[in-house]
């Protein structure tokens, strides 16, 4: 089997490669993905510096047609790279091809960003002197991401690292190697000097934690647990650099009595179950008020009959397996949690065989949860969701908003009054009123707040805050 292997300084190097096993079938072996060390760390770092002068001074036009020949390349092999996905993460077909096409008009998106790069000019309060406000490239950018979007998020982070002028390290999560590789192979082949893109799969604790510690890493992005996130964030701090993290979610989605039960009962189940629960915006606590509790639990209950779960690759499947044995475990081990702390397992929950070996489990829903469980508090990532019982609207809000998390809240009602009072109060980074707390669009700002996200917001032309550095020139006339 040929190795996939690491781009360091423009080469591909890397002997030693680990095995991309699917998640739907454990004898599928995608390929082999070389694993770099410490020194290659170390070398990936210092090409990106090395390249960093020359790239933040090129030409917009070059940019942007390294750019605009990555997201044609991207749409116009989306089927390839979405099934490439699909059989590495687990989630559906449709959802993988759905996410390519997302990275390839996040790469167009910053196409377009090269050609806006503005500034700005002002008279200084001193007479004959004028003022220019510009943004400049930050320097070298590590970008770490994790396992669940295996190509948007390196795309959401890559496109405008390179747009702004940034040079990059780019250390994928180790479960998804492949869509990562894919996309700086095609970065590589579109035409990027070498050292301006350097990839690095491996380990954590070796290529991440070589980034968290290297002085010549200028800012690092990363999406991942908490617990990762604060190691970032304590390291940068440390060497005085610019992170952005978004982390953890344990969003909430408030039904009320006067909700639409259809809309209700749509965007509550794909918040929770679909792409498995394996999204940092999924809704694991389901707020609903007395009025129409039980006929929204038995409508989800009937929902829940029609969902399949099997083999991601399989046509008619609605939810693919989960994506790796601990992550399995550790869905499993919270919803015996769950029991013991006395809510009630109303559906699912139960491993399922298929006819391939894989992480198969039914979605499953707690109902007679309150919001102090460890269900309800801790984010479970997967398709496990717990229904929480309350009065009325006031209380509803309440409960959403205590929680150490904030990234996305959404709410079903038909009520202007509280969909507004809800937009403005919910303690999120992202409200959905009527629709899933998951599925955004690639050109608005995306991220949380409290434990959720620090730093500035990723995705359109907010990207800008975080992969630039503004600097104010003063000119005697
Ligand atoms: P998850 O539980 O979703 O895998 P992690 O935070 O462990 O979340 O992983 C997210 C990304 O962070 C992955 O690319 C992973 O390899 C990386 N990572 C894990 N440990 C470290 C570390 N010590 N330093 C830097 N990156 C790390």
């Amino acid at each position: 089997m040929t190795i996939h292997q690491n781009l360091i300084a423009g080469e591909w190097v890397g002997a030693d490669g680990v095995k991309n096993i699917n998640p739907s079938n454990t004898n599928d072996v995608i390929g082999e993905y070389a694993r770099a060390s410490v020194e290659d760390t170390k070398a990936a770092i210092a090409a990106a510096k090395a390249a960093f002068p020359a790239w933040s001074r090129s030409g917009i036009l070059e940019r942007h047609a390294i750019l605009r020949k990555t997201a044609d390349e991207i749409l116009a092999r989306k089927d390839e790279l979405g099934r490439l996905l699909s059989r590495e993460e687990g989630k559906t077909l449709a959802e993988g091809i759905g996410e390519t096409v997302r990275a390839g008009q996040i790469f167009d998106f910053f196409a377009g960003e090269t050609l806006r790069l503005a500034g700005e000019t002002l008279p200084s309060v001193r007479p004959n002197i004028g003022v220019e406000i510009t943004r400049e490239a930050v320097g070298v950018v590590g970008i770490i991401t994790p396992w669940n979007f295996p190509i948007a998020i390196p795309a959401w982070k890559i496109a405008p690292a390179l747009c702004y002028g940034n040079t990059v390290v780019f250390k994928p999560a180790e479960l998804v190697p492949g869509c990562s590789w894919a996309i700086v192979d095609i970065l590589h082949r579109a035409g990027l000097p070498k050292g301006v893109l350097n990839l690095v799969m491996g380990k954590g604790s070796v290529v991440g934690q070589t980034m968290l510690d290297s002085p010549d890493v200028n800012a690092i992005t990363f999406t991942g647990s908490t617990g990762t996130g604060k190691r970032v964030a304590v390291a940068s701090v440390e060497h005085n650099r610019k992170y952005q993290l978004e982390m953890g979610g344990k969003n909430p989605f408030v039904v009320l009595d006067d909700a639409d039960l259809n809309v209700a009962v749509e965007a509550a189940v794909n918040s929770a179950f679909f792409s498995t629960g394996q999204r940092c915006t999924a809704s694991s606590r389901v707020i609903v008020t007395e009025g129409i509790h039980d006929r929204f639990v038995a409508a989800v209950g009937e929902r829940l009959k029609s969902i399949v779960v099997d083999d991601a690759l399989k046509a008619g499947t609605h939810i693919g397996p989960v994506v790796d044995e601990s992550q399995l475990k550790q869905d499993t081990d919270y919803i015996e949690i769950g029991q013991k702390e006395g809510a009630k397992l109303a559906f699912g929950g139960e491993l399922l065989k298929c006819e391939t070996p894989g992480f198969y489990l039914s979605p499953a829903l707690f109902t007679e949860a309150t919001n102090d469980m460890r269900i309800s508090r801790e984010e479970i990532f997967g398709p496990v969701a717990a229904v929480i019982r309350v009065k009325d609207y006031e209380e509803a809000l309440a409960v959403a908003n205590d929680t150490p998390f904030g990234l996305s809240s959404g709410i079903a009602t038909t009520s202007l009054k509280h969909a507004t009072h809800f937009k403005r109060n919910a303690e999120a980074g992202m409200v959905m009123v009527n629709l899933p707390t998951a599925g955004v669009d690639f050109h608005v700002p995306f991220g949380g707040r409290k434990g959720s996200s620090f730093g500035s917001r990723e995705q359109g032309k907010y990207a800008n805050e975080f992969y630039t550095t503004v600097k104010t020139a003063y000119t005697l006339a």
